[in-house]
Formats: structure tokens, sequence, C-alpha cells
């Protein structure tokens, strides 16, 4: 052996162990924020699946989540991964009307679904990005959508019909990749919780079978995920709760009733509300007092006088005035169809205010190794899991975010 080849063979050895010894060093952690639409912040009591109770006992819970108003699907996913109230990212509710592009956004417009200019704030996968972290999204409002000019780094677009464990074992080969591709935040969402509650209520057989299904799908995450042996912070939220509903002779509002065919007015309805758009300031008093004059089982308000808590007085896509329902009660398009029979059965619904429907609770459960363990907190504000995401991760976070750091500082582990 030549001395050079000795020498070479020699860096070759202290390379290797060089190497060995930097990945002895701590790993960086990451986050999978998993949503369970519509899963009502009492469920894990009342239906006791396993894992979920496993889960919480091994990390930190909330009593429940408080959902921003209105406690709707599209404003309270974007909420949670930006940190702002929808009244300020601008996704203000599942159906709205923007009047500078005259259009009405739906949650089932593609394009408008797909369009940066109704996405507002920095979402947690753009704001990975800009510190130098990969992000991906299993699904999730605003994922599809080029929010501050960039994609996740990996996304799919919204396929209900996926199934639910495709989704979870797309997100472990995610994490899989060589660690310079791995993604350090990725999204996970699922709608089953959802869809049974509103089709048969928050209190039926088929929606504890359903939760329990939904507990399967956290059990097998749970162990897909100590497999990989990987510093993987969990947290399972939810956007709303669900209100049980049972149809009497009152609980439909029709909207012909209280708008004249002929008024020309131009609203935007979303089930428990109504977005009703008018500028000019003296016709928009006289469709407020025509409408607070019919008032059952509904609120009229002006949008500078909306409650505080909801932060919900600025934005021009909130309806100039804003009808909002009383638990229980709906809006409907149209007029009564004296042809259909009463349900017999319960369903559910949400969108109320969930300031004072405590139904509309969400959740929030955490685990890992930045998370505290066996800890419960009152309920709080689901524009606070953005921060706290945030401060795992090692990300500044922008300064006109609605959520305080130190609302879950007492669930971080350093
Ligand atoms: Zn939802």
């Amino acid at each position: 052996m030549t001395k050079r080849i000795a020498l070479f063979l020699l860096f070759a050895a202290l390379a290797v162990i060089s190497e060995s010894c930097t990945s002895g060093k701590k790993q960086e952690p990451y986050v999978l924020l998993i949503s369970f639409d519509g899963f009502r912040h009492d469920y894990v009591n009342t239906f006791q699946p396993p894992h979920f109770l496993e889960f919480i006992e091994e990390g930190t819970a909330a009593k429940a989540m408080i959902p921003s108003f209105p406690s709707k699907t599209f404003p309270n996913h974007y909420t949670i991964v930006t940190g702002m109230y929808p009244g300020h990212h601008g996704l203000v509710d599942n159906t709205f009307y923007d009047s500078t592009q005259n259009v009405v956004y739906t949650m089932g417009k593609r394009e408008l679904v797909q369009d940066a200019f109704y996405y507002g704030g920095l979402p947690l996968w753009q704001l990975a990005q800009q510190q130098g972290l990969k992000s991906a999204s299993y699904f999730w409002v605003g994922s599809e959508a080029p929010v501050a000019g960039f994609y996740p780094d990996y996304y799919e677009i919204y396929d209900g019909d996926v199934p639910n464990e495709a989704r979870i074992k797309k997100v472990v080969e995610w994490l899989q990749l060589p660690e310079s591709e791995r993604p350090r935040f990725i999204s996970l969402y699922f709608s089953l919780v959802d869809s049974e509650g509103h089709s048969s209520g928050p209190n039926s057989g088929k929606l504890k079978e359903t939760v329990l299904e939904a507990d399967r799908l956290l059990g097998l995450i749970d162990q897909k995920i100590a497999e990989l042996d990987l510093p993987v912070n969990i947290i399972v939220t939810s956007d709303h709760g669900m209100y049980e509903m049972t149809e009497t002779a009152e609980t439909f509002i029709y909207l012909d009733s209280l708008f004249a065919p002929d008024d020309s007015i131009k609203f935007a309805n979303s089930g428990p509300i109504v977005h009703v758009y008018e500028d000019d300031s003296t016709r928009q008093e006289q469709i407020f007092q025509s409408l607070a004059a019919k008032e059952t089982h509904f609120k009229t308000y002006r949008r500078k006088d909306t409650p505080n808590q909801w932060h919900y007085d600025q934005h021009p896509r909130i309806g100039d005035l804003l009808l909002v329902m009383e638990p229980g009660y709906y809006f409907r398009n149209g007029s009564p169809d004296t042809t259909k029979t009463m349900m017999d059965s319960p369903w559910g619904v949400h969108g109320f205010d969930p300031y004072v429907t405590p139904e509309m609770g969400a959740i929030f459960y955490a685990k890992g190794p930045n998370i505290q363990k066996g800890l419960l907190v009152p309920p709080f504000e689901n524009v606070h899991v953005y921060p706290l995401v945030a401060k795992i991760l090692g990300l500044t976070t922008p300064s006109n975010i609605d959520g305080d750091p130190d609302v879950l500082m007492k669930a971080f582990v350093e």
C-alpha cells in the first residue's frame, strides 16, 4: 500500500466516524398536523375510543378547542394553519361574495379554491419553506393554492374518495424520504366524522361507529410513526363540533320570506348564516330594519356591530349585514316545499356562534418529543395552534398573526 492510499483510507475512515457522530446528534423535530373534520370535543368522553384515550394520556389535551366564527370548515381549517381569525385571513366563510372579483366563492368551485387571491396570511407550509424547511399536505384548506407564491413541497389535490389508509401510507412515505427531501411539517385530513355527524347527528349509533373507525386510523398512524424512529410530534385537531337537529315546524327559515323576490338583494347563504351585501348606506339601513322586524330564531347584525370575540367586523367579504341563527335553526333558500314530509330522525349542523354554543367545541390532542405528557389545558381558541407548531419547528412567526405563543407554552417541551 502506498503512503498516499493509506492516507486516503485514514481520511475516509475519519469521515465515516465523524458522519456517525453527527447522526448521533439530536434530530430536528417534525410536526404532523391532523384534522378529523367535525370531531366534537366530547366524543372521546362519550364514546371512549381506546387509541384516543391512550394518545391523550401520553400528551397534552384541551378540554375543548374553540373554533373561530363562523364555526364552518373552510374558515377554521385555514385559521388553524395561519393563526389568524377568518375575519383577518379573508376566507370568511364556506360561501361568500367578493366584490372586487364579483364572484361568489364556494368550496365546490375548483378554480377559486386553487386561487391564492382568496387566502391571506402565511400558512405553515409556506412559513416552513421560507425558513428553509420542506413541507407537505395530504389535504387541507389552502394547500392547493400558491399562497405567498408557493405550494407545499408535496401536496395532493382534494379527492374525498381517496381511502383514509392510502393517505396515511403516503404521509409515512414522505417521512421515509432522504433527510434533505423529507418534509418537517405535514398536514393530514379526514372527513369521515363530519360526514356521519351531518347525516345522523352527534349522538347516533352510526356516529359512534365512525368515531371508532377514526380511532383505528389514529392507532394506525401512531404505530406507523413509532416504527420510523423519528422525533415526530403529532397534533390532532378538528375544525368544529356538531349540533343535533330535530325538525319542527319552525326549524327552517326560508329566505323568500325575508327577501321579496324583486328586492335584488345580493346575499350569500351558508346554513346558519346569511351574508347580505349592500354598499349604499341608506338602502342598507332599510334592509336592516326590515330584517330586524322579521327576526325569528335569528339575529340581524350590521357588520361593524358584530361581537368583539368574532373579530368579524372589518373584512369586505363579510356581509354588510349578517343574519345569524340560534342553534337548532337553519336558513334555506327559496320557499317551503309542501310536498316534503318532516324528517323523523335527527341530523347534525355546525356554523353556529361558537362562543354561545358549546356543541361547536372542537378537539386538540398532541403528543411527541416536544409535547408535555399528561397535561390537560382549559378551552382555548384555535388561532393559538400556529405559534405552537412554529415553536416546535424553530420558526419565527409573522407579526400580524392573532395566535399568542403564551397560550400553549405550558404544552411545549424544549
Ligand atoms: Zn368541518
